[in-house]
């Protein structure tokens, strides 16, 4: 225990407070759990809505955020003693695995789900506890340039696309559409191309947008400067122009914008299914017949199951879904200011906290 000593982190205290630097204590492992010494902890809207948006944390403040989480096993509880050493990639969220919805094969809505930074501590610290269940092994040695802290990411900006695409049954005859191409959608573009589908990216950002189109997207629209009606013509004839048989569009709307929901609800086709990914508390308008008309589904998900974590990360590691454009690592010390950053749209990369 003594390297734990001066174990710290960055606690939100209050709604719209700073974060503010504290030690950590209760880093004692149960039987099934293990505590991480983090590598990187990426900061997410979701950090964002809980400091300062108000959305409530399930565990009352103060409460060390980050649920985007890498890092090495230091300490294992005795049950949990193979994971000692090893390097680790923390799910989002850790379902229960014995409840009804995980007996029944949806562990993402398990209702004893631990979700760090939300049920407990998270990552925004030296050392996190979390159970060992669900842990996604990091194979040694990592790929050249990919350091260990930048797979934080994978815990939740690269997973959660990677459900939503699996779940959608995206395969190469489809035509994808990712409406918000920051870090999420801009990892989803990668994946949706990695399967082969043809790829539209739509941002009112040209920055993203160029990136999208080095990254996979075979077309890229500015919502900024192109109304829904001209996006809709420009994703049909697309549709017919890639030779795929069309049926279906697969959209994603990754923004976490309410004018993002409105143009991915605004898009739905003949057969279309639309998957929201980005969280935002706003109420959208839409007309909800048009799932009718179009016979089109609508879907959810949130994060996705532990088990589907290591063909993710096999994503990353292959160099499928690349990284080094869309991440940025900081010091842990300067989490406050980073955080702030974040929430004053300054950081345009998915911001990862680095204790070393
Ligand atoms: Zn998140
Ligand atoms: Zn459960």
């Amino acid at each position: 225990m003594e390297h734990l000593t001066s174990a710290h982190g960055f606690y939100l205290t209050a709604t719209g407070a700073p974060l503010e630097l504290r030690p950590l204590t209760d880093l004692q492992p149960g039987a099934h759990d293990v505590v991480v010494e983090v590598a990187g902890c990426g900061i997410c809207h979701t950090d964002v809505g809980f400091a300062r948006d108000g959305v409530p944390t399930r565990h009352p403040l103060p409460l060390v955020l980050g649920h985007e989480i890498s890092g090495t096993v230091v300490q294992c509880g005795t049950a949990a003693a193979d994971w000692l050493g090893r390097a680790v990639v923390v799910p989002a969220v850790i379902p229960c695995g014995e409840c009804p919805a995980c007996v029944a094969g949806r562990p993402t809505i398990c209702r004893r789900q631990f979700m760090p930074g939300n049920d407990g501590h998270g990552g925004f610290a030296t050392h996190v506890k979390v159970p060992a269940r669900g842990l996604c092994a990091v194979p040694a040695p990592l790929p050249p340039g990919v350091p260990l802290s930048w797979l934080s990411v994978v815990a939740d900006a690269v997973t959660t696309p990677f459900e939503a695409i699996a779940r959608s049954g995206l395969h190469a005859d489809h035509v994808a559409v990712f409406v918000g191409v920051g870090g999420v959608g801009g990892f989803g573009v990668q994946i949706a191309a990695a399967v082969g589908a043809g790829v539209v990216a739509i941002d009112v950002d040209e920055g993203r947008l160029a990136l999208a189109g080095s990254h996979g997207a075979s077309l890229t629209l500015n919502s900024g400067t192109t109304d829904l009606k001209r996006m809709r013509a420009a994703v049909r004839a697309f549709v017919a122009d890639s030779g795929r048989n069309g049926i279906g569009l697969r959209i994603f709307e990754t923004s976490g914008t309410t004018a993002g929901q409105q143009t991915a609800f605004g898009l739905l086709d003949f057969g279309a299914h639309l998957a929201v990914v980005g969280y935002r508390p706003q109420a959208v308008e839409v007309r909800l017949s048009n799932l009718m008309a179009f016979d089109a589904t609508a879907a959810g998900n949130w994060g996705c199951p532990p088990e589907r974590y290591p063909d993710a990360l096999r994503m990353v590691l292959d160099g499928k879904v690349r990284l080094d454009a869309y991440v940025e690592t900081h010091p842990l010390a300067r989490a406050a200011d980073v955080f702030q950053d974040v929430v004053d749209h300054r950081v345009s990369r998915r911001a990862i906290l680095c204790p070393q």
